[in-house]
């Protein structure tokens, strides 16, 4: 090793004049080589490149215009594009809102909050559409099933471990929970299961949908950090949910018969042929209205907290074999991927995915269906592949079509 002069070394890596191509000098006698520099330097570019990426990217999120925002669910949602079109400019207009109440001063006008309420067959993309826009924002979003909620007194959740979640999604970063997403779903279960006041009253749901409101309008809610009732001593933490954007789902079932009613009612009268010619009997749900959550058993003031309604289709067979291989996620892409990692090509025949979606709609499972069909048709081939030598796998109809006999039994709903 050559000899290092006593005060001539670089500070960093500790190599002498000798050993490195330039040495430079700074101040208090320390040194920097010029392989050091370069590294530094290097280092430096990357995280410059990072930081301005991810500024970039929250610039984007923040500002990203409604086209831009149902571009984004393209990626992950297959059709719906009409609650895709509502979705985005509700969003939009909320995180503009947001701006615009942190920014304004001596303005008098004030922006309200749009709530979204979306009403469509379950297993159709409610909860993935409002998980991709999250994912999009970048903001803390939690999933809550009203079903689970009560009245408190009753056994089951108050409405304010809602927000509990939303916390937890955001480490307790109370000011970011503040600006989250909550998704509630099965908000129809909560409706009182009927209009006539004659019947007796389903207190419960009618319980549930008073406190529900408070969230939803804007309040400071003292928020238990930990959930329930079971840890009555720990301290509350204050949450004002103004900024949180709630978008409701629920299937409403049964509520095409009350859009019926009221389209029949309405067209009494002049105008009943042009009127009734446009209907469409197949897809009532495009034409719901306030008035029909309302016949449904929801209170006027839930749903004028949710002043943007919008509906989604049900899938049809084309939406199904879309949904199998086109998403970014998609199932099938997910099973190649998997394989990839054994070093397996996997290839699965176009006869195969027909089959799988016409199982799907056979046994009634929809979207949610296919995944519990393909993993019945994967399981063998999982569990076998790995360990063997052959570097390509495909499915071929007869061979789905014996695992799927096989497992038919054990599919949902089956
Ligand atoms: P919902 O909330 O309407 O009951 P989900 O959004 O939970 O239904 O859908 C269940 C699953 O079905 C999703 O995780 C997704 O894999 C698939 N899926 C449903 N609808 C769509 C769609 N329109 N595009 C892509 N995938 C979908």
């Amino acid at each position: 090793m050559a000899k290092k002069y006593e005060d001539e070394f670089c500070s960093f890596c500790g190599r002498g004049k000798d050993e490195v191509s330039m040495l430079i000098a700074g101040q208090f006698g320390a040194y920097i080589c010029s392989d050091c520099a370069r590294q530094a330097n290097e280092y430096v570019l990357e995280e410059v490149a990072k930081l301005k990426k991810r500024h970039s990217g929250e610039r984007k999120g923040s500002l990203m215009k409604p086209r831009e925002i149902t571009a984004f669910l393209d990626n992950y949602v297959i059709g719906q594009e009409e609650a895709k079109k509502f979705l985005s400019v509700a969003v939009y207009n909320h995180y503009k809102r947001i701006g615009y109440a942190a920014g304004k001063e001596g303005e008098d006008l004030d922006l309200e909050k749009s709530n979204i309420l979306l009403v469509g067959p379950t297993g159709t993309g409610k909860t993935l559409l409002a998980r991709s826009i999250a994912r999009m924002l970048n903001v803390p979003f939690t999933i809550v099933d009203a079903t689970v909620l009560t009245e408190a007194g009753y056994v089951g959740e108050d409405v304010e471990s809602i927000l509990t979640r939303l916390l937890q999604d955001a480490d307790y970063d109370v000011e970011r929970a503040q600006k989250g997403i909550v998704f509630i779903d099965e908000i129809d279960k909560i409706a009182r299961k009927s209009d006539n006041p004659s019947i007796t009253r389903d207190v419960s749901g009618e319980g549930v949908q008073q406190a529900m409101l408070k969230l939803l309008e804007g309040n400071i809610v003292n928020v238990p950090p930990q959930g329930g009732r079971k840890h009555p001593e720990q301290r509350m933490i204050a949450v004002d949910t103004t900024n949180i954007l709630f978008i409701c789902g629920g299937a409403f079932e049964g509520i095409e018969r009350k859009i019926a009613q009221r389209l029949n009612t309405q067209v009494v009268g002049y105008g009943v042929q042009k009127k009734t010619a446009h209907i469409d009997k197949d897809d009532l749900l495009k034409y719901v209205a306030p008035q029909d959550l309302r016949s449904y058993g929801l209170i006027p003031e839930i749903i004028g907290r949710l002043p943007v309604l919008t509906y989604l289709h049900p899938l049809d067979r084309a939406a199904l074999l879309d949904i199998l291989t086109k998403p970014k996620n998609a199932l099938i892409k997910q099973y190649v991927k998997l394989f990839e990692m054994d070093g397996i090509a996997l290839k699965i025949e176009n006869d195969v995915l027909e089959f799988i979606v016409d199982t799907a709609i056979e046994y009634k499972l929809g979207a949610r269906g296919l995944r519990s069909i393909c993993e019945a048709i994967m399981l063998d081939a999982m569990y076998d592949a790995p360990s063997g030598n052959k570097k390509t796998l495909t499915i071929r109809l007869p061979y789905a079509k014996e695992k799927v006999a096989k497992f038919t039994g054990t599919l949902p709903g089956a």
